[in-house]
């Protein structure tokens, strides 16, 4: 008999935004009343908070992550004839970006313990064509940037940081998007620091990239009806940018509780036979987008996949985050990449199961999760 629980969601925004409603409805109204509804104050507010949080000189807004990445990329003239390395286990927009300003995505393998970029492997990638290296700090977990930047500069690559779910999260003390060239973030709503809507934004020290960046995403204009560039049309919108000043404010404490549930998930988790538990790494501290374990058993067929559905049962919500790596998809069966190429990655995503993973989330919940994970892991 399936035990009888209220059912557990991966996520749930509806209990965060409870806690800060009165003051979201509160500026929404007042930007409705404005008439103000793109660029303006609570644009270029935001603009100076988040340059300010993350630690750099620049911020510039934009619609999304995804074009977070295109500005980047485009700001650096990558295009056609250029490379790009970047990792096969990642959400695809990382990917997708490279080819969609003509450029070649050039992955390399991941590490196992930290489902990032293998940083040995990025070396041996690194050709003639190479122009940047895009990390991403999968799962809110830092990469080794310090390993990075040391190869970008021996070699005079670009790095593009892919901060989408890693907003707030340190390497050696420093918030990820300050250490790489361009720092790109995305303001999906289950992100860290998430809006009610589209929103994302590229942070930079360099003054004059950060300028490229503000001509392109707003149609290649320099002045009114100048325009130098092909661009975009790319905002963050004046109700977005106020959701997102309020909200970044209880970033860090949203981002501790993160931490706590990590910290309980693996001291319950740990010494279950079969799953292996994410750890943070000596340098870096996360902010633990996702809660994401390896589930390794014997049985014929994907038994990670069975576990979800027993989980699900039960009402307990997972994912798997992903389930297939990017050198295998369909999209990209002309780069030539073959199943067996980056085994790391591959059995990740053969693996990987995460887990309810947001602030709110309870102390009984969590041991419900655990419970259920236990009673299925046992019939
Ligand atoms: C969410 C995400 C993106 C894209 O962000 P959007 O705002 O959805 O466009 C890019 N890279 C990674 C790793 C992401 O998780």
């Amino acid at each position: 008999m399936v035990p009888s629980v209220n059912s557990i969601p991966i996520l749930d925004l509806t209990q965060q935004y409870a806690t800060i409603e009165a003051e979201v409805s509160d500026v929404v109204l007042r930007v409705l009343a404005s008439g103000g509804y793109i660029g303006g104050s609570q644009v270029l507010e935001f603009e100076q908070q988040f340059a300010a949080y993350i630690g750099v000189s620049n911020c510039v807004v934009c619609n999304s992550g995804t074009d977070a990445l295109v500005l980047a990329l485009r700001a650096l003239e990558i295009g056609p004839g250029d490379e790009v390395i970047t990792t096969p286990f990642t959400f695809f927009a990382t990917a997708e970006v490279v080819s969609a300003v003509g450029a070649k995505p050039i992955f390399v393998d991941i590490d196992a313990q930290t489902f990032n970029l293998d940083i040995a492997q990025v070396e041996t990638a690194i050709a003639d064509k190479t122009k940047a290296i895009i990390p991403v700090h999968l799962f809110g977990q830092p990469v080794d940037m310090t390993a990075l930047m040391a190869i970008a500069q021996a070699h005079q690559l670009a790095v593009i940081e892919d901060c989408a779910q890693a907003t707030g999260a340190l390497w050696a003390e420093q918030k990820v998007g300050s250490i790489g060239h361009i720092g790109c973030f995305s303001f999906y709503p289950t992100k860290n620091l998430g809006a009610c809507g589209d929103g994302g934004a590229v942070t930079t020290n360099n003054q004059a990239i950060a300028a490229k960046m503000r001509i392109l995403r707003s149609h290649g204009e320099k002045s009114h009806y100048h325009h130098e560039e092909i661009g975009l049309n790319s905002r963050l919108d004046a109700l977005q940018a106020a959701i997102l000043q309020i909200k970044l404010r209880y970033l860090d404490t949203w981002n501790e509780k993160r931490r706590a549930i990590a910290a309980r998930y693996h001291k319950l988790l740990s010494h279950i036979p079969g799953i292996i538990t994410p750890q943070e790494v000596a340098g870096g501290q996360g902010v633990w987008n996702q809660y994401t374990i390896r589930i390794q058993r014997s049985e014929t067929g994907n038994y990670r996949d069975q576990l979800r559905q027993m989980l699900q049962e039960r009402g307990v919500g997972s994912m798997v985050y992903y389930p297939r790596p990017l050198h295998l998809q369909p999209v990209y069966k002309d780069l030539g990449y073959h199943l067996g190429q980056f085994p790391v990655a591959e059995q990740a995503c053969y693996e990987v199961l995460s887990l309810p993973m947001f602030p709110e989330l309870s102390i009984e919940q969590q041991e419900q999760v655990i419970y259920c994970l236990k009673d299925c892991l046992t019939n």
